[in-house]
């Protein structure tokens, strides 16, 4: 089972993919995480994405397709995956097609207003990527630090906003027409947005009680 998590940046993506992969019991893929994971390490692929990353630019099509094919084979991706922020363009979705099936693409819907207001406030995990609105301490629950994503600020946010609606927001078309869709209004709690998401993947797929 193969599900595409799709939205604009600070949508709730992560918080979604958390509480999604726990309740089909499947790995998560983040592309930004590995990105970031890569860039810390100083890694051959976290240079190249070192160049892109902190301004709100897309990493190349290539790049990104080689990582997800490459993680997609891996064995704990056997019985699916979730994958969250790819595809993130046109391209990137007609060559996941010609590697995989996609069973199922959830799309959050989030208003521009709401997205700019949430960045704004957003604190990461360094260490296990969760984000969160507002934390006092500066701690994640995992432990890890809390910091301020360097794309999490106003002018590389615009950016990325920009090219959401420029080349992400089509591919919801593309799986439109291939009757794959479910789009969710992510403005709401947490809760009540993965309640709905759950409604959806319950009736779309096999999926567990409750
Ligand atoms: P995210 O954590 O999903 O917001 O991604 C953070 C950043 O990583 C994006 O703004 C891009 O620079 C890069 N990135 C993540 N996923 C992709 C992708 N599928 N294609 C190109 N760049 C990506």
């Amino acid at each position: 089972m193969l599900i595409v998590l799709l939205g604009p940046p600070a949508a709730g993506k992560g918080t979604q993919a958390e509480r999604i992969v726990k309740y089909l019991s499947i790995p998560h893929i983040s592309t930004g995480d590995i990105l970031r994971q890569n860039i810390r390490e100083n890694t051959e692929l976290g240079k190249i994405a070192l160049r892109y990353i902190n301004k709100g630019d897309l990493v190349p099509d290539k790049v990104i397709i080689a990582e997800i094919k490459e993680r997609l084979e891996r064995t704990d991706c056997k019985d699916g995956a979730l994958l969250d922020g790819f595809p993130r363009t046109l391209n990137q979705a007609k060559e996941l097609d010609k590697l995989f099936t996609v069973d199922k693409v959830i799309d959050i819907k989030v208003d521009d207003h709401t997205l700019l207001k949430r960045v704004m406030s957003r604190q990461t995990c360094l260490k296990c990527g969760r984000s969160y609105a507002s934390k006092d301490d500066g701690r994640c629950l995992c432990g890890g630090q809390l910091y301020t994503r360097a794309d999490d600020t106003k002018e590389a946010f615009v950016n990325r906003l920009n090219n959401y609606h420029k080349l992400t927001l089509p591919i919801t078309d593309y799986y439109a027409a291939q009757k794959k869709l479910i789009s969710v209004d992510g403005k709401g709690d947490a809760q009540e947005v993965f309640e709905n998401i759950k409604k959806h993947l319950n009736y779309n797929l096999v999926g567990k009680e409750g």
